[in-house]
């Protein structure tokens, strides 16, 4: 009989291992994926629906669309996992067995862990890009602070993308005399990556944009209009956008499958749970220390699918594991942007701003529906 390999998450990498699993494993494994929604939602294009360079249908498909025919959608919110008994209970009451379970929840945005914050912007969700974009377009100047409420976010770059792309868009209103762009950064340097800081940064002050380092928002005072840090430091805004702390989903942290934080904790080259057998976890919601982004999501998928496959098979587990590869783009405003690439033994490296880096991203961006989620490799 074959294996039940279920899968929670129909986003990049449940699709992907989805798909790959049900193509390698010749009849050895059905496959089932349970999605909360159904519908597969293309995050990165969130920036570009905030400045009002994207429109938000083109950012989203029905998840069956992008499943191969063997594989089995289920429309339902996975509720808790029993790792003795082997199954899922969902949302609706409905319980799924598994004899591999894969972990592609992705992480949620908690802003109502920022006090004060009930109000601010984003451009981690949907709704939030859609609401962001009708604010700017009624911001006629002042101040726009952006700031970063917890660590680890989604594509750790987003923020400073934002900015830049941020200036295009008041530069094309002709409002950024009138305006001030002020980016907090709870490092010392504008994100993460210390080699692209050191690229971006004379760039942000070329285009007037001021960065403020060792400012994490720890409280927002809707009314007075400001912002505070854990640092003690306190900064007008007349439009505050915030990237919302993250955390696992909900399942994860019912389930006892995760950590303080709901992130699972794997094997960072095999992907696997380091507590429980038959369970493995793809993209945001594991514990590995790397940039919590599609790319990487991506490429471990390909390497759990393998792992899985084999697993259901009863083969010796595949040679190749995780290695850590990152690969993103970081747009850098007025049509240029670059890349980011590193894994566990070579640190980042970003060429100078380019316009191909641009086309390239935009072109990613259009391809990704034909190439990524069938698990095409760049
Ligand atoms: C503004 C922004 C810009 C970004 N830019 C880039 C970029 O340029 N490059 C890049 O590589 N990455 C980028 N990312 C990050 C990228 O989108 C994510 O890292 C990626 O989507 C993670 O994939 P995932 O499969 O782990 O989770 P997701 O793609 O988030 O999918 C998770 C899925 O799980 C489902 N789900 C959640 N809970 C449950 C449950 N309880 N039961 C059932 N289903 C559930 C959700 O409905 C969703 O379909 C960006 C993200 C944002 C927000």
């Amino acid at each position: 009989m074959a294996a039940e390999v279920l899968i929670l998450g129909g986003g990049v990498g449940g699709t992907i291992v989805a798909n790959l699993v049900a193509k390698k494993s010749s009849g050895w494994a059905h496959v089932t994926v349970v999605d909360a929604t159904g519908i597969h939602v293309y995050q990165p294009g969130f920036l570009y629906v905030a400045v009002g360079k994207e429109q938000p249908s083109a950012l989203q498909r029905p998840e069956t669309s992008l499943l191969r025919d063997d594989v089995s959608l289920v429309v339902d919110r996975a509720a808790r996992v029993d790792t003795v008994a082997r199954t899922v209970q969902l949302e609706s009451g409905r319980t799924l067995p598994y004899d591999q379970l894969l972990l592609a929840t992705g992480s949620r945005t908690v802003m109502d862990e920022v006090p004060g914050a009930k109000d601010a912007h984003d451009f981690y969700t949907m709704d939030g890009a859609v609401r962001l974009f009708e604010a700017l377009k009624g911001f006629q100047g002042g101040t726009i602070v952006i700031g970063v409420a917890g660590i680890p976010y989604k594509c750790p770059p987003a923020p400073v993308e934002f900015v830049f792309l941020l200036d295009d868009y008041l530069r094309a209103r002709g409002i950024r005399e009138k305006s001030q762009i002020k980016l907090l950064s709870p490092l010392n340097r504008a994100f993460t990556i210390e080699a692209t800081s050191k690229l971006v940064q004379p760039i942000l002050a070329e285009r007037g944009i001021e960065l403020t380092g060792f400012f994490n928002v720890e409280t927002v005072d809707s009314v007075a209009k400001t912002v505070s840090s854990l640092e003690g430091e306190t900064m007008d805004y007349d439009l505050l956008v915030l990237v919302p702390p993250h955390r696992g989903q909900k399942v994860i942290e019912d389930s006892g499958l995760g950590d303080e934080r709901g992130w699972v904790p794997v094997d960072k080259n095999t992907l696997k749970h380091t507590k429980f057998e038959h369970i493995w976890a793809v993209g945001d919601t594991t514990n590995i220390p790397i940039s919590k982004s599609g790319s990487v999501a991506h490429y471990e998928a390909s390497v759990a699918a393998d792992a899985i496959t084999a697993e259901v098979k009863g083969e010796a587990p595949p040679k190749h594991t995780y290695d850590g590869k990152v690969m993103c783009f970081l747009e850098t405003g007025q049509g240029q942007a670059t890349t980011i690439q590193f894994d566990y033994d070579h640190p980042p490296v970003s060429p100078t701003p380019a316009r191909r880096w641009h086309w390239a991203k935009a072109l990613f961006n259009k391809t990704y529906w034909h190439t990524v989620p069938q698990g095409r490799l760049p």
